[in-house]
């Protein structure tokens, strides 16, 4: 027998050989958010050191493209003299103080602003801390939504919702089972096993994906990002506001196996070294959309990357870089907005009050309008 391949794997196999399988979502909430030996509780898992780089980290343009968005939606709402601006999973807070340098552009916007991030990772925080030092604004930490204060509310999160569990679910000839981890032959590593019951999970599914799926299909549930997407819809209902979800994933509903890791640029055996690798998976728009609106939102989208940054004009913002003196922004902006890079898998769901005239994500004056 060999030795488990990180701590944290050694004790799910022990829980595992004592309780039988778990699901999907239990090993990610443990390889990601274990309190000592979870990816995101231990490190900064950011930049070319790291294991993944996110749009904020490739260029400037992305957090002032999102501030000068937000500063529109403000105006929108009536310039209310304090808005809650809420950051979920705020990283290294690049996106912020990006954010907050364009904000300024736009007058009595940055006066409003009470900040709050919702981060569970100490070194996060220490980061975001540091990259916010000079931003000006009075900064709030929170372990989760709930604990932000009431108020009107501009809310962003770019890739937060694909870090947040997962269950999957197999179509078998008599309905859906449930996908878990189980111990494999060694006893040491894992893999996955289909549970003999039928699951209770599939009352969860989109409906026509769960009548048209063939046998075989898995689909996947995020529970924790209905919730979250749920009670952002439950604020804006109550209180002015708008809410932008930035991730990569799809449109529409639809069955496949997302669940992925990523170490050090490289996609890794999501089962392999549980803690030391990022898991994620797609992003079901839909599934988010149909949350926030049952609990009273109106959604818009998702419309693609590249369309929404074009449309705010990030061209125009390219060329005053340039002309300033900046290196590498033609490589960002490419990967950024072409399709084949980030421009059409990465896509913004917006939400807003039904207060809100108009759809935030239509056509907007950026720094080139
Ligand atoms: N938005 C940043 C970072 C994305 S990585 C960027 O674009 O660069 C995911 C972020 O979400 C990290 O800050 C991570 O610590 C945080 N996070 C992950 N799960 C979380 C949870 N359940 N609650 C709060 N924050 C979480």
């Amino acid at each position: 027998m060999t030795a488990p391949a990180t701590p944290l794997a050694g004790l799910l196999a022990r829980r595992i050989a004592a309780n039988g399988p778990i699901t999907v979502a239990d090993y990610m909430a443990e390889a990601l958010g274990h309190p000592t030996h979870g990816y995101y509780r231990s490190r900064d898992p950011l930049g070319a050191r790291g294991d993944f780089t996110t749009a904020p980290e490739i260029s400037q343009m992305f957090g002032e493209l999102i501030g000068l968005w937000a500063a529109v939606v403000w105006q929108q709402m009536g310039s209310p003299d304090l808005v809650r601006l809420v950051e979920l999973g705020p990283g290294r807070g690049t996106l912020m103080a990006d954010f907050l340098r364009a904000a300024r552009m736009v007058p009595g916007f940055k006066q409003a602003i009470r900040l709050h991030l919702v981060e569970t990772s100490r070194p996060l925080r220490d980061r975001q801390k540091q990259a916010l030092a000079e931003s000006g604004v009075t900064i709030g930490w929170h372990d989760d939504l709930a604990a932000v204060p009431d108020g009107p509310m501009i809310l962003v999160a770019n890739e937060f919702f694909d870090a947040l569990p997962i269950r999957q679910l197999q179509r078998l000839p008599g309905g859906w089972h449930e996908r878990l981890v189980d111990l494999d032959e060694d006893r040491m590593g894992f893999r996955f096993v289909v549970s003999p019951g039928r699951s209770a999970g599939a009352a969860l599914l989109d409906p026509v994906l769960r009548e048209s799926a063939p046998v075989g299909a898995i689909a996947e549930i995020c529970p924790a990002g209905l919730a979250i997407s749920g009670a952002i819809g439950a604020r804006l209902k109550a209180e002015d506001g708008a809410a932008l979800l930035i991730d990569y994933g799809t449109a529409r509903s639809a069955a496949g196996d997302s669940f992925q890791a990523v170490k050090a640029h490289k996609y890794h055996d999501p089962l392999a070294d549980p803690g030391e690798a990022d898991l994620t998976a797609h992003v079901d728009f839909q599934a988010l959309a149909r949350a926030a609106t049952e609990a009273g939102a109106v959604a818009h989208g998702p419309v693609e990357q590249g369309a929404f940054l074009t449309a705010l004009g990030i061209e125009a913002r390219a060329e005053t870089l340039k002309q300033s003196g900046a290196r590498d922004v033609d490589a960002a902006l490419r990967r950024l907005i072409d399709a084949r890079e980030m421009g059409s898998l990465f896509k913004l769901l917006a939400l807003t009050s039904p207060t809100l005239d108009g759809s935030p994500l239509g056509p907007l004056p950026g720094f080139g309008g």
